[in-house]
């Protein structure tokens, strides 16, 4: 089952147990617009994306990802993911994504900012602070919001910043925003423990996927929760030490896989790590019907979009595997970019321990809501936040 298949599966299971018409389904189902294009530079064609899933309860917000796999059913799926996080998390945005199908790391930075600036050129009319506002994702940071930022201005003279999120803090960012995703996923787990009486310190964790989003969430997972991180993998190596790795002291390199102490490991062990807690924190479609049986932990934290396919879930939630669902568990990001929109629409720059509070105001009262359902109405956490997000959007 691919990321779209599974996404529409679970749409199709909320919608019915809230009763919908197949009619208002479909509706929401299909996105408001489509932008399929291609951007060639320096004699290169890429084929580049943006789906505008849904506008309802605001403007359409998601990340723009480059990296080889991007397709349109993908980016069907993670726009479609993004309208329903935004309304599980009860923020004023919508939903939509884009890509670039290339792998910036085989060019030099010029290229990409080549790239990044022809895909601004050809959306410019279909995006802005009240139309779409587009932010990092795969493989694309900051810096490369900070041309699009630019591009925009230049072709639009808009100068309020709040066209794009994940700028660089000098460019109008947000304090907080680069950690957000990582430190939501550690809110959305503590949440979760306390509702259910455990105790996090001392917790074993593993984490594939050492990029942005896992490498904070391992180091504030440690810090603040005390947990142990005993495994680590990124798509060649996987670390092991149950003494833990030690994230709590680390700072994010792109090279951190080296810095870590411990016994190395195929990549793909992770998934069997012997833990109470496995994040995904990399790619989606990681975990099918095939993979599930190997799963140890009690507990998946999905912090990449769509890392278990809704299959896989249903028979993982049978063996009393808990899913903490993507949706809910890395809407940090989603969440400090619209706490970023709210910054630069006021002009204000708000301190750090300003943005965090918010950001853990709003995932707590999210994860309080999905679990409070999911036991009113006898469905998993995963369903939950999908009926309380369709509630909200149809
Ligand atoms: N790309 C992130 C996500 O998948 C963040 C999107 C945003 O900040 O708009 O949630």
């Amino acid at each position: 089952m691919n990321m779209l298949e599974s996404a529409q599966a679970l749409i199709q299971r909320s919608a019915k147990h809230l009763g919908l018409k197949e009619a208002e389904i479909e509706a929401f189902i299909s996105p408001v617009a489509e932008h399929d294009f291609e951007i060639t530079v320096d004699d290169i064609t890429h084929h580049a994306y943006r789906i505008q899933h849904n506008n309802k309860r605001g403007p359409f917000k998601g990340g723009i990802r480059f990296h080889p796999h991007v397709d349109k059913a993908e980016v069907r799926a993670l726009a479609t993911l993004m309208s329903i996080k935004g309304a599980a998390v009860n923020i004023p945005m919508g939903g939509g994504k884009g890509g670039v199908a290339f792998d910036p790391r085989e060019f030099d930075d010029a290229h990409v900012e080549k790239v990044a600036r022809a895909y601004v050129r050809a959306l410019q009319e279909h995006i802005g602070p009240d139309k779409d506002v587009p932010a990092p994702d795969m493989n694309t940071d900051g810096a490369v919001i900070d041309w699009m930022v630019d591009e925009y201005e230049q072709l639009t003279g808009d100068t309020s910043k709040a066209s794009f999120t994940g700028k660089s803090i000098a460019g109008g960012g947000s304090e907080g925003r680069e950690e957000a995703t990582g430190r939501g996923g550690v809110i959305a787990l503590r949440e979760y423990c306390k509702k259910h009486g455990l105790n996090t310190n001392g917790l074993k964790v593993a984490v594939q996927g050492v990029g942005n989003v896992g490498f904070y969430f391992a180091k504030i997972a440690e810090t603040e929760l005390g947990v142990s991180v005993v495994a680590a993998a990124n798509s060649k190596v996987m670390k092991y030490n149950t003494e833990g790795l030690g994230f709590g002291d680390k700072v994010f390199s792109r090279h951190i896989m080296d810095e870590l102490n411990g016994e190395i490991r195929p990549s793909n062990d992770i998934i069997q790590a012997d833990v109470d807690v496995l994040v995904f924190a990399a790619l989606g479609e990681v975990i099918d019907t095939e993979n599930q049986a190997e799963i140890q932990a009690d507990i998946v934290l999905e912090l990449a979009n769509g890392p278990v396919d809704d299959e896989a879930l249903q028979q993982i939630e049978a063996r009393n595997v808990r899913v903490i669902p993507d949706v809910i568990a890395n809407a940090g990001g989603v969440i400090v970019s619209y706490l970023e929109w709210l910054q630069n629409r006021e002009g204000e720059h708000w301190g750090e321990a300003r943005v965090n509070a918010k950001l853990d105001e709003i995932l707590t009262s999210a994860m309080s809501d999905a679990m409070k359902r999911a036991e009113s109405d006898g469905v998993l956490l995963k369903e939950a936040a999908f009926v309380i997000a369709l509630e909200r959007l149809v």
